[in-house]
């Protein structure tokens, strides 16, 4: 079977791809497992060489990548290089740690103790559309790093960088079951691959609805999971900011990627004595927002995934609440204007759901206190930004609020040398930084007697 693949900008058909089914799944992974076994037995130096010469690969396909992510998921051509780059860049990050894998040594009383780190055996990502690309490269590249094989199942909507990635990989020398890209819808393919008991690691990316899902059923084999879910951040706004710079880059903290991101800040904070001052300033900058062909340079938002992603965001919005908008195309397209919204009602459904899309809502605070109490007022905890000149208010601020990855004065959530993932239901478990290969290896511990 085959399944057509939609851009969100032309609302055209761009590509048809295979739409796999259970037994193609399980046949896919068998071939996995037989690539596990010879891949983890490949030494660190030559496994280190080949991750190298894959990042190399896809630094000299930037442009290509990001073109075909421009197509099929409508990102702007900047953020889209960025994300390729992003790719590369874990590829080499992880490739160094390849060399660096160790257990260790202990002291205990009638021999030595050692801790091997094993790989844990074929590991099933599965990503969502929004960023289809770098989502993968944090899983797939620490757990190819670790001796672990990697079975991936892109969003179906959004397949075509990864498959991508795929002839690029076997073009630098990884063999094909080390790394395979596995095409189809979540219920079948994604199904599959998390109840496979081949299988011995799950890394999602997608909504909490289906992260407690494959949770569950990951747990009928007590197979570990990583789990990176759904977020409603905050950007908290004191009034000894720098409210200019804090206004300029805030619509980048929730409009990026036309708001399809887990880390927007989507509920804004505002002390209440700097409100009208600061939001004069945000709709200056609201309204310049450049929304149009993702494909320009100079575009700085493209349009929604698709007509029904567009429907859904477009029902959180009541006209009686928006305060202003910023501008978009008609016509062809899936577009959706930049939308602040003031809603007073602390129990409306746009402020505790994520609406994933290009739509803020602005709320008042008087001091400290009141903006942890409210940042916190979420069942996310994943992202967040605070904005101040006075430092230890940001650290006494970051230590209260309850999610994984805060910036003071910086809109940015992402940096791959450090762990990222979410507090409460927005995930468990961490991806990039230091110690993601952790996460695809087994600890074993063998004593050895000295008597
Ligand atoms: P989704 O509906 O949960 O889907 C994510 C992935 O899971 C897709 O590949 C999907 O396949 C697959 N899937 C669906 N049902 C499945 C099942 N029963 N078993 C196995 N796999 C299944 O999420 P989405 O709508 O694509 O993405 C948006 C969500 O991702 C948002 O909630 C966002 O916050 C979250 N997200 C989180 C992070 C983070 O790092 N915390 C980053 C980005 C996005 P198909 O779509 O092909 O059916
Ligand atoms: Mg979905």
């Amino acid at each position: 079977m085959l399944f057509e693949v939609v851009s969100p900008v032309t609302e055209q058909v761009i590509a048809t791809v295979d739409e796999l089914d259970p037994v193609d799944t399980e046949r896919r992974i068998v071939l996995a497992q037989k690539g596990f076994e010879s891949w983890r037995k490949v030494p660190p130096g030559k496994r280190a060489e080949l991750l190298r010469s894959f990042a190399r690969k896809v630094e000299e396909s930037i442009e290509e990548l990001a073109l075909i992510e421009v197509k099929n998921s409508g990102h702007t051509i900047s953020n889209a290089r960025w994300e390729a780059n992003n790719v590369k860049d874990v590829l080499y990050y992880y490739a160094g740690a390849v060399e660096r894998l160790s257990g260790l040594q202990i002291p205990v009383a009638g021999g030595i103790d050692v801790t091997f780190k094993e790989p844990i055996g074929v590991v099933g990502i599965i990503v969502p559309w929004n960023f289809p690309m770098p989502i993968a490269g944090w899983g797939f590249a620490p757990a190819l790093a670790a001796g672990c094989s990697v079975v991936l199942k892109p969003a179906e909507i959004t397949p075509l960088t990864a498959l991508k990635i795929a002839e690029l990989a076997y073009e630098s020398g990884i063999p094909e079951n080390v790394f395979q890209v596995l095409t189809g819808s979540g219920s079948v393919v994604g199904e599959s691959i998390v109840t496979n008991p081949l299988v011995k690691k799950i890394v999602f990316t997608g909504s909490t609805k289906v992260g407690v899902r494959i949770q569950t059923l990951a747990a009928q084999q007590i197979k570990p999971v990583t789990l990176e879910l759904g977020g409603k951040s905050a950007n908290v706004v004191f009034e000894d900011a720098d409210l200019e710079k804090a206004a300029a880059t805030a619509p980048y903290s929730v409009f990026d990627n036309a708001g399809q991101d887990c880390c927007a800040r989507s509920r804004l904070l505002v002390q209440e004595s700097v409100f009208d001052t600061f939001m004069e300033y945000f709709e200056q900058s609201v309204k310049s927002v450049r929304v149009e062909n993702p494909e320009l340079e100079s575009s700085e938002m493209g349009p929604l995934i698709s007509g029904s992603h567009r429907q859904k965001v477009d029902s959180y919005v009541d006209e009686e609440n928006v305060m202003f908008r910023g501008h978009c195309p008609t016509g062809t397209g899936y577009w959706y204007p930049p939308t602040v919204l003031r809603v007073e009602d602390k129990n409306s459904k746009v402020l505790k759901e994520e609406i994933f899309g290009p739509v803020v809502s602005v709320q008042v605070f008087r001091g400290e206190e009141e903006a942890i109490l409210l940042a916190n007022d979420s069942e996310y905890g994943l992202s967040g930004s605070i904005w101040t000149s006075n430092l230890g208010r940001g650290i006494r601020v970051a230590q209260g609020i309850e999610s994984g990855n805060l910036s003071i004065n910086s809109h940015s959530s992402v940096r791959y040398w450090t762990p990222f993932g979410g507090y409460k239901r927005s995930g468990l478990g961490r991806e990039l930084g230091p110690n993601a290969t952790d996460a695809f290896c087994e600890v074993k511990n063998v004593f050895i007697s000295t008597d």
